[in-house]
C-alpha cells in the first residue's frame, strides 16, 4: 500500500489534477492521496495559501472582504466546473464555499482560514476519484500548546482510515485538543503526507511534485545535474541542511523512523523513475543498490559569517568553550559549524536574518568577558557540502577536492570533515561560490 501526496502545482488546475487523477487510479496500489492547495499556474499567478492569508488580513483590517474572497471562489469553481463537477449529486461547492465565507466574516482564526485552500483541494479530488474524503481535523492532531501529537494522530487514522476504501485527505493542517485548526510550516502538505505514511504502515511514501527528482547540484549553476537515483535519509539530511530542498525538512521524520522510503515523483513527467530516499542502515546493509560513486550530491549556500577567537594556552583554560557558546545563545544567534585549533576557535553563524547589532553584541561580549588575544570576523563566506556514502574510507577525496579548487583557482578558508566520513564541508569566500561548485562538480563528474 503507498501514500501519495500531490504538490501545489499538480494541483493548480483542472488540467493538472486530471493528470493527478490519471496517476491515482493507474496505480492499484495508491490507497492515500494527500493534496496541496492550488499554486501557481505559472509565474506571475498567486498561490491559493497566499490568497487565503491576504483574505485574512483584509479581514482584519475591514468588514469588508468581497474583493479578497472573490478570486479563491472564481479558482476553486473554475476548477470544478472544467472537471465536469458542478452539478453533480452530494458535491456542493457552493455550500462549502459559503460555510468557509462566514466564518471568516466571524472572525476564524488565521491557521483555519488558511487551511481551506487544501480543505477544498481535496474535497474537488475525493469527489473526482469517487474516494471517502477524509478531513485532516479527523486525523491530525496537535496538543493545546501546538505540537504534533504523534500517539493520538496515529490511534485516529488506524481507528478512521479504512485501506480498502482508500481516502483523500487535505494536507497542511490538524486540529488541536481543544479542536482548534492548527497549521503546519509553510510548505506542510508534505508532513501530512509522511504522517499518513507513517500511521498506515505504507511500503512508500510518493510525493508528487513539479520536478525529476533530487539533483546531484544546483540546476541553476550546474549545467548538467543528474538526478540522483537513491539518496540514503542522513546524505537527503545533510544535502537540504545547505539549501537543496525538494522536501519540506519536517516530513521525514514520521516514515524514516519506521524505515518506510519517499520517492520523489514528477506528475508532469510520471514515466521517470524519480529519487528513492531510503533508510541508511538498510542502504549500508546492501539493501539497495546504485551505482558505486564516491559523491552522491554537493550543495551549499552563501553568507555565512566566521568569528575567529584566538587566546594563547586557551586549551588550559577550563571551561572558555562553554562561555563562548553561551554568548552566542546569549545573543539569539545560531550555530552552524565550530572548527578548532589549539589555540583558536572558529564559530560559524548562519548570516542571513542576522542584524548587525547582535554581532556587535556578541563582539563586545567575546572582549569583556573572554579576553582573547585576537578576534576576527570574516563575513561573505560561503560552504559548500560534498556529500556521499561512497567516500569513506576512500582514499584522496580530499586531495581530489582541494587539487579542483586549486586548478580553479579558489582559496580554501576552512575544511570540516565529520568523522562518520559522509560530509567534508569547505569554506570559501562568496565571490569564489559558484566556480567552486561546478569545479566540484566536474571533478566528480557526477
Ligand atoms: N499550501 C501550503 C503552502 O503553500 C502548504 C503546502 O502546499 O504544502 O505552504
Amino acid at each position: 500500500m503507498k501514500v501519495m501526496k500531490f504538490g501545489g502545482t499538480s494541483m493548480s488546475s483542472a488540467d493538472t489534477i486530471s493528470k493527478v487523477a490519471d496517476i491515482v487510479t493507474s496505480s492499484p496500489e495508491a490507497r492515500f492521496v494527500v493534496v496541496s492547495a492550488p499554486g501557481k499556474r505559472d509565474s506571475s499567478d498567486v498561490k491559493v495559501t497566499d490568497l487565503l492569508y491576504r483574505c485574512y488580513d483584509e479581514r482584519r483590517k475591514s468588514d469588508d472582504i468581497d474583493e479578497a474572497f472573490e478570486p479563491i471562489s472564481n479558482r476553486f469553481y473554475r476548477i470544478a466546473e472544467d472537471l465536469g463537477l458542478i452539478g453533480k449529486s452530494g458535491f456542493d461547492l457552493k455550500g462549502e464555499l459559503e460555510k468557509i465565507r462566514s466564518d471568516i466574516d466571524g472572525g476564524a482564526s488565521v491557521d483555519y482560514v488558511a487551511s481551506r485552500g487544501e480543505y477544498l483541494s481535496a474535497y474537488i479530488t475525493a469527489a473526482l476519484l469517487r474516494r471517502p474524503f477524509v478531513d485532516a481535523a479527523e486525523i491530525v492532531r496537535f496538543d493545546d500548546d501546538g505540537r504534533f501529537d504523534e500517539k493520538t494522530t496515529f490511534a485516529l487514522c488506524a481507528d478512521k482510515l479504512d485501506p480498502k476504501a482508500g481516502a483523500v485527505i487535505p494536507g497542511f493542517y490538524g486540529v488541536t485538543k481543544s479542536r482548534a485548526v492548527k497549521t503546519f510550516s509553510r510548505g506542510g502538505s508534505d508532513v501530512t503526507g509522511a504522517i499518513i505514511a507513517g500511521a498506515m504502515g505504507a511500503k512508500v511514501y510518493e510525493n508528487w511534485t513539479d520536478v525529476d527528482g533530487f539533483m546531484t547540484g544546483d540546476p541553476r549553476i550546474i549545467d548538467d545535474p543528474k538526478i540522483i537515483d537513491i539518496i540514503t535519509y542522513r546524505e537527503l539530511r545533510e544535502l537540504s541542511y545547505m539549501g537543496a530542498a525538494v522536501l519540506h525538512p519536517e516530513s521525514i521524520f514520521p516514515v524514516r523512523s519506521r524505515d518506510i522510503p519517499i520517492r520523489i515523483k514528477n506528475t508532469f513527467n510520471p514515466g521517470a523513475c524519480g529519487t528513492l530516499i531510503v533508510p541508511t542502515d538498510k542502504f549500508l546493509k546492501g539493501e539497495y543498490k546504485r551505482a558505486e560513486l564516491p559523491l552522491t550530491g554537493i550543495a551549499g549556500k552563501r553568507d555565512f559569517i566566521s568569528v575567529q577567537v584566538e587566546k594563547s594556552m586557551m586549551n588550559n583554560e577550563k571551561g572558555y568553550a562553554r562561555k563562548l557558546l553561551s554568548i552566542v545563545e546569549e545573543c539569539d544567534l545560531s550555530l552552524e559549524h565550530m572548527p578548532s585549533g589549539i589555540d583558536t576557535v572558529s564559530l560559524i553563524i548562519d548570516g542571513s536574518g542576522v542584524r548587525e547589532e547582535q554581532i556587535d553584541t556578541m563582539l563586545k561580549k567575546i572582549k569583556l568577558e573572554l579576553r582573547p588575544d585576537r578576534l576576527e570576523v570574516i563575513d561573505g563566506m560561503a560552504l559548500i557540502a560534498v556529500v556521499g556514502h561512497g567516500m569513506n574510507r576512500r582514499k584522496g577525496m580530499m586531495s581530489q577536492i582541494t587539487g579542483a579548487l586549486y586548478r580553479a583557482d579558489i582559496n580554501i578558508r576552512m575544511i570540516d570533515q565529520g568523522s562518520s566520513e559522509l560530509n567534508i564541508i569547505i569554506a570559501v569566500e562568496n565571490c569564489d561560490y559558484e566556480r567552486a561548485l561546478k569545479a566540484l562538480h566536474s571533478e566528480f563528474s557526477i
